[in-house]
Parts: structure tokens; sequence; C-alpha cells
């Protein structure tokens, strides 16, 4: 288990804060709230305890509330959830409509909104793409890409044909499969199983040189005494979460190329990625390649639980009626909330925002990296998605600061996740998609004064 690091719950006054986006007159947490947290560190698991400690009572577009009206920018989305913004009117009167005129639930007898929404995920994607199957989380959706490609190498190559490929420091979820496909070794300690036909490779990286060409792929195969028709199928985040890095567009197409050339399915993990997160629909679509499958999660609907596999029927239909289904999938109101959200990111040109606000957010944290070399190693990302990379003198990630930025932020009136990556030096800034210049550049002014104050600190 990695050492945990905890945000402060004594309440505290700090700066009084009163901008046109920004909002904090209170101690922070509120101690009104604390009673909210007591009940959660009494009752949950400490592992939902990492937070920064703001109850949130509402969101509304770019911004959230706690009860006392305190009122942050958002640079978080939730995680990476709200991209279509928080709780759009047209979302809301999407979601009483259903529940005033429709249903709630309907187990898998056909409903409206899901033949609607599988047409539109379908359409959407496009390429190789011909089903679409609905679950509830993105650790389903990656569970059942893991369990199709399998299905589809034994019935194409028997019982060798079951390898699936994922690179080191990936992040697909956190049940049993998805922990397997991962490529953090501390997050799969309590797994303990030998030959799971699971296999990491390096990651492609491009800041460093190392491991870019495809050939490199293929001797880390190699070097783990895996057959290349063995693979049945390669899951890869369209970045990676922990670290913001892109993989080469030649990698990706060589890639390509070779799982055709093997029947391997390329499993695009694009559930934090999708949805104009980076700038285009979805991310693979900055490398030229079409998937095999697709997994979607988080913001596909902004913000009810639903998830999607997306693929094509020559595996997609190898399970017969009644023998690949969930008792939500396809639920109503969630299918109902992801098509407004479509909805809202083609109407409002989300895509197109993410990708011109992101130009604003990447040229203002190139300056903030060229004035603080010594901590920031590194700015990746592209459209509104930033990860911000801390190192300490000797180059190892730096979880102190970075602890220290978020929480200055927070206190601040900016809101952002915990520290996340190797050693929790990763922050994340990536706000709903409908956010304005003037906001972001208030949210960034705070975060360079994050990084001053964090500094001076050390
Ligand atoms: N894949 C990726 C790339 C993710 O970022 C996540 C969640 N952070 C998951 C899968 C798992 O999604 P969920 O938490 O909804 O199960």
């Amino acid at each position: 288990m990695t050492e945990a690091r905890m945000f402060d719950n004594t309440p505290r006054q700090g700066e009084i804060i009163k901008t046109r986006y920004r909002k904090i007159t209170t101690p922070l947490p509120h101690p009104d709230t604390l009673g909210v947290l007591a009940a959660l560190k009494a009752w949950e698991p400490v592992s939902m305890s990492g937070q920064p400690p703001i109850v949130w009572d509402r969101a509304q577009g770019f911004q959230v509330y706690d009860a006392a009206g305190n009122c942050w920018i958002d640079f978080s989305s939730g995680v990476l959830v709200a991209n279509c913004g928080h709780n759009p009117p047209e979302l809301k009167a999407a979601l009483i409509d259903q529940i005033e005129n429709g249903v709630i639930f309907s187990y898998c007898f056909p409903n409206r909104p899901r033949a609607e929404l599988v047409t539109k995920l379908v359409k959407l994607a496009g390429g190789r793409i011909d089903r679409c199957f609905l679950l509830t989380t993105g650790g389903e959706a990656v569970e059942n890409a893991i369990k199709l490609a399998r299905t589809w190498g034994k019935a194409t190559g028997g019982n060798s044909k079951r390898v699936i490929v994922s690179f080191e420091g990936a992040f697909h979820g956190r049940t049993l499969g998805a922990q397997l496909a991962g490529g953090i070794p501390a997050l799969k300690d309590w797994i303990g199983m030998e030959n799971t036909g699971f296999v990491t490779v390096p990651f492609p990286d491009e800041a460093t040189g190392k491991n870019v060409h495809f050939a490199d792929f293929l001797a880390a195969l190699a070097s783990r005494n895996i057959a290349e028709a063995d693979v049945c199928g390669v899951i890869m985040e369209s970045y990676q979460g922990g670290t913001g890095r892109f993989y080469p567009q030649p990698f990706m197409q060589e890639l390509r190329r070779w799982a055709d050339a093997h029947d391997a399915l390329y499993i695009a993990d694009e559930v934090q990625a999708g949805f104009g997160r980076t700038g285009r629909m979805f991310t693979f679509q900055h490398y030229d390649v079409e998937p095999d499958m697709i997994c979607c999660g988080k913001g596909l609907s902004g913000g009810l639980p639903i998830s999607a596999v997306l693929g094509n029927s020559r595996f997609m239909s190898l399970y017969k009626p009644g023998e690949m289904t969930s008792t939500h999938s396809g639920h109503p109101l969630c299918a109902r909330a992801a098509l407004t959200s479509l909805q809202l990111i083609e109407e409002k040109r989300l895509v197109e925002n993410s990708r011109n606000m992101g130009l604003l957010l990447h040229e203002f944290l190139k300056k903030l990296r060229e004035s603080n070399t010594g901590i920031i190693s590194a700015v990746n990302g592209r459209g509104l998605l930033a990860a911000i990379l801390f190192r300490r003198p000797t180059g190892e990630p730096d979880g102190e600061i970075t602890m220290r930025v978020v929480d200055y932020c927070v206190r601040h009136g900016v809101m952002l996740y915990a520290p996340l990556g190797p050693g929790g030096g990763t922050v994340k800034i990536n706000p709903p998609l409908v956010i304005t210049e003037e906001p972001l550049r208030e949210g960034l002014q705070v975060f360079a004064d994050a990084v001053q104050a964090s500094r001076i600190l050390a």
C-alpha cells in the first residue's frame, strides 16, 4: 500500500475571496459540514477519504458550491465527468421528463432512451464500430472489453490466444480484470496470481525517447516470452491518466497494422479521455487510427453512472441472447442523461471550446513551467486536459508540494481533486468543457499563486 497523504479537516479561516467567479468567506471546511465529514470517517473505508474535505452542495456550469455559499471555479469536472458542465438545465429537464413521463428502470426489457443512445454512440464512433453494450461504470466497461477480447481470442486462436497487453503506468479501474490489465504494480499486489495472461510493456515515452519505436513493443513481448500470435488484445488509455502522456502517432499506426496482422483487438480505453476532453470527440482520433473496441464512461453522461463498450459484431455478438447482460444496462435515466449530454456537447460546440480554451491553458502552463523548471518537470495534455508533474531536485515525484498546491487552490476558490500519478507527483487541471476565457484565466492565476506559495513553504 502507498503512504497516505491526507488533507486537513480542521476548519481554518483563510483569505476572504469575492470575485465574479469565486467566493470564499467562511473557514474551510465549513464548520456546519463537519457532521458529514465525521459520518463518512466513521462508517466508510478510509480509502474513500482522499479528496479535499469540501462537501459539495450544488454545482452549476463550471462552478461548485458548498451549503454556506462558498463558490469554486471547478478545475476537476468531478473527476473528468461534467464535460457538458454541471447540471445544465437541459439535463435537468430531460431527467424530470423521464421521471414524470417515462420509466426509471426496465432491466433488459427494451426502452427508448437505450435504443437512441446505442444508435447515437455507434454513429459517433464510426470506423469499425457497429455495436454498443451499455454498462454502469468505467471499470465494468474495461472488464467487458477484456472478456470479449479473450473470448474472441479463444474462438479464433484456441486456448493459448488469451494474452492481454497493456502499458506500464496504465490505470484501467479497480476491479479484478481492470487491475490485472493495469500497469501500476502496487495496485495489483492484492491479486497474487501468476500466469494470468496479462502482460505489461513499457510506455513509449516521447519525452525521454525511450521505447518509442514499435520494435521496442515487439522486443518487450519477446523478452516476456509472449508469442505475438497469442495476443488477443492490446488495451491502452488514449492518454495515460496518471501523467497525461500521449503515445507517438507512428507507434499507434504501427500498432494498428500489427494488431490487424495478428487478429488482436486494439482496445481504446476512453473512459476519461472521451467526449471532447482533449479537443477531439475521442482522444484516439489524434492518432488517426480506428480502434476495434472503445471503453467509455465518466464524461459520457455529464454525471449519471453509465458506461459503454463499443465494438464490432464479429466479437460483440459471440455471446448469445441473455448471456452478456447487466441489470442496469441501458438504464433509461442514465441513457437520457447521456443523450442530453452528447447533444449539448455537439450543439454548444464543446469539443471546439476544449480545443480553443486548451490552447490558452497550455500556453499559460508552459510559461509557468519555464519559470519553475526546478519543481515542474513537465506539463502534458491537450485541450482541456493538463497534467502538471512536480519533481524534487533529485528527480523523484514530489507528492508533498502537489498536496500544498491543491490545498492552496481549494482554499482560494479553485476546485481540484487530490494529486495522483507516480508518487502523487501529478496535479491535473480539467475543467468542464463549458468554461470560458475569463474564469479559466482567473483559476490559472490562482494555480500559479499556489505554486509560488508552495515553493516558499518548501
Ligand atoms: N479507465 C480509465 C482510463 C479511468 O481513468 C478510470 C477511472 N479513473 C476507469 C477506467 C475506471 O472507471 P470507474 O471508476 O468508473 O470504474
